[in-house]
This record gives structure tokens, C-alpha cells and sequence, in this order.
């Protein structure tokens, strides 16, 4: 059996903007899970499935078009790469720099990025400039240097690189479930994930790979729906903080995977976001990050408003990893699960008697 090596390396190489000029530059992201969800799959009665991208190399889908951006930063010569972040983009990107020997700086909006992101960002070596502003305020800024300065930006507007090997989900979805999905779920910030997704399912069908394509089922949160609206969100607010864009930069990418697809873009509570991102860990095992399960809140909703019919293969992309943002998962941890005892009382603090009577 061949073992993955990366995206790069991958039978997807002739599908990526690489040469053999490129130097590699990869930590064997891809080839993540897919999982069928027994749970979302009997409430809906259509045929569910998990791509699990919090399996990635830094714990989220952004490593994907990392690979392919640092790898041709690295070839075109750049010394330091600089993005803007709401947090997975700069631990992916200081992970891939520090590999490829380059520096990098991350602007990041104070306050407002998960604990475990910005650790990962300080343990790969970054600097870290945060903003008194949010996501829409650091894009500008690092869009602003790297206009005036010799650095290579990676972020997805502006560099291509990254959609190019974001597209990379769709063509290893179609490859394992031996189609396209019916329909694709998936959360969407700053518009650049689902527009690469389409993409990909596009290309793919193009090349005769696959017959059709999905419907493209895009989720934002309430309180940061700018697609939604048809505007921008000038104070967007949200605790999943990965989704909190109120001007996405991929704006009419967004779009037309919406349009194209015969999809939508719709709003889901943060409410509806954190009862999915529950069950997600305690019906499927799967612990992703808040803004991760807004495909499954927004899969759910639909449901629940006659508006999915039943019998469809859906894929929702589950974008990051739970481990990234511990203080959301205890924040509202049930009371229930939780308690402390002496050794000598723990058969009784969990009532082991009444348990296995
Ligand atoms: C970046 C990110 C998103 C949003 O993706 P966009 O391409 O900005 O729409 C969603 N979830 C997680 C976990 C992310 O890191």
C-alpha cells in the first residue's frame, strides 16, 4: 500500500499550479476522513456523510491551499509571508512557513481567535499582530503591505494558489463516494472555501471524472450573514469565531457557487450552531470546532422546514477541529457530566449500581 505524502504528491498533482520547479512544501494535508453519520442520516432520511478536514495537519481545511501557496512563495523566492486570519489561515500559514524556512506574520483581530489557534501560530514561530478591529479590518491591512512591500500574501483573495488546492476536497469526496453528492453543506465566512469546493466539483465533471454536480448548500451565522443580507455586515457578531466576516473577500465566488449550483446561502443561529456542534461530538464522535458544524445546523434547519428532500447522498464539510477552542467546549459543559469525589465515592457520584443493575 502506498502511503499519503500530501496533496502534492498525491495522484491530484496534474489538478494543482505546481511544477517540477515547485519545491514541495507539505505536512501530508489531505486524505481526511469521510464519514457516513448515522445519526444525521436517520434524522433527515437522506444518506449523510463527514468530510472531517480538522484531521489536517494544523486541524482545519486551510492547509490544503497552504501547501500549494507556500510551496510557490518558497519557488518565486519570498523571505516572509504575511495573511490576515480570523485564526485557522495563520496557523496553517506559520506551520508551512516555519517548514519552508520562511518567516511569517499573522494579523489576527484581538480578541477574537480561539485560544488553541493563536498557540499554534506562537509555537510555529509567527509574529502575531493583533488588531483592534475584526477579520475585514486585518485583510485590509495585510492586503495594504503586501501592495507595498516585497511580501507574498496568503490569504485566498489574491492568490489563487490557495483556492487551486482547496478545490482538492471535491475531487477526493467524488473519488470515495464514486460520485458527486446530491447536495454539499458547508459553513462559509469569507467565501473562499465554497467557491474552491464548487470549483472543484466543476472540474472534475469537466474532465468526465464525475457525471454531475451538487447543489452547494452555504452557512453563515446570523449575527455575520453579509451573503445573506446582499450586504455587508459593518459589526458582524458571532461566537463561531471562524465564520465572524462581515465584508468576505470571495464575495461573488460565493455567489455563484450558489447560482451555478441551483444552492443557497442561509443564516443559522448561534444557537442552532452550538446544538449541532454538541451533537456532532456526542452522537458521532466527531469533535469539530463551533463554526465547523454550521453545515449541520444548517443541513438540520432545512430539514426541519420541509425544505430537504429525503433520499439524497449529502456531504457537509466539518472545516476545523474541536481541539482548537477547549474554552467553547467547557464553556457550556452540562453540569451533569462534570463532578469531582474522593476514590472511595466514585462508584456512587456515578451511580454504577443503578447503571449496570
Ligand atoms: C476559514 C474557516 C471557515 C470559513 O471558510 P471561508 O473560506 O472563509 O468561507 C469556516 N470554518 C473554519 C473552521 C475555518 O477555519
Amino acid at each position: 500500500m502506498r502511503t499519503w505524502t500530501g496533496l502534492i504528491d498525491s495522484d491530484y498533482r496534474p489538478w494543482l499550479p505546481v511544477t517540477d520547479r515547485t519545491p514541495v512544501v507539505s505536512l501530508n494535508e489531505g486524505g481526511t476522513p469521510l464519514l457516513r453519520s448515522a445519526h444525521l442520516s436517520a434524522i433527515t432520511g437522506c444518506d449523510v456523510w463527514l468530510k472531517v478536514e480538522g484531521a489536517n495537519p494544523t486541524g482545519s481545511f486551510k492547509d490544503r491551499g497552504m501547501t500549494v501557496a507556500i510551496s510557490r512563495a518558497a519557488e518565486a523566492g519570498a523571505r516572509l509571508v504575511i495573511c490576515a486570519s480570523t485564526g485557522n489561515t495563520s496557523a496553517s500559514a506559520a506551520a508551512y512557513a516555519a517548514r519552508a524556512g520562511l518567516a511569517a506574520a499573522v494579523l489576527v483581530p484581538r480578541g477574537y481567535v480561539a485560544p488553541g489557534k493563536l498557540a499554534q501560530a506562537v509555537r510555529y514561530g509567527a509574529r502575531i499582530v493583533e488588531i483592534d478591529g475584526g477579520f475585514d479590518d486585518c485583510l485590509r491591512a495585510a492586503r495594504d503591505l503586501a501592495a507595498r512591500h516585497p511580501v507574498a500574501l496568503v490569504n485566498s483573495v489574491g492568490n489563487e494558489l490557495r483556492l487551486a488546492g482547496q478545490r482538492t476536497v471535491a475531487y477526493e469526496i467524488a473519488d470515495a463516494l464514486g460520485r458527486a453528492p446530491d447536495l454539499h453543506c458547508l459553513p462559509v465566512g469569507n467565501g473562499g472555501n465554497i467557491t474552491a469546493t464548487w470549483q472543484g466539483y466543476q472540474a472534475y465533471a469537466a474532465a468526465g471524472r464525475t457525471t454531475g454536480s451538487p447543489r452547494m448548500w452555504g452557512f453563515q451565522a446570523a449575527g455575520a450573514a453579509p451573503l445573506v443580507h446582499g450586504a455587508p455586515v459593518p459589526a458582524p457578531e458571532t461566537a463561531a469565531t471562524a465564520i465572524r466576516v462581515g465584508h468576505p473577500a470571495t464575495w461573488d465566488g460565493a455567489l455563484a457557487a450558489r447560482d451555478e449550483s441551483g444552492g443557497i446561502i442561509g443564516a443559522v443561529t448561534d444557537e442552532q450552531i452550538f446544538a449541532a456542534y454538541h451533537d456532532l461530538a456526542a452522537r458521532d464522535g466527531v469533535y469539530a470546532e463551533p463554526a465547523s458544524a454550521a453545515g449541520v445546523a444548517g443541513l438540520l434547519d432545512r430539514h426541519a422546514r420541509g425544505l430537504l428532500e429525503p433520499g439524497r447522498l449529502v456531504v457537509v464539510t466539518l472545516t476545523g477541529n474541536g481541539l482548537k477552542d477547549g474554552d467553547a467546549a467547557l464553556r457550556d459543559a452540562p453540569a451533569a457530566l462534570r463532578s469531582s469525589a474522593a476514590p472511595a465515592d466514585v462508584a456512587r457520584v456515578l451511580d454504577l449500581a443503578a447503571v449496570t443493575a
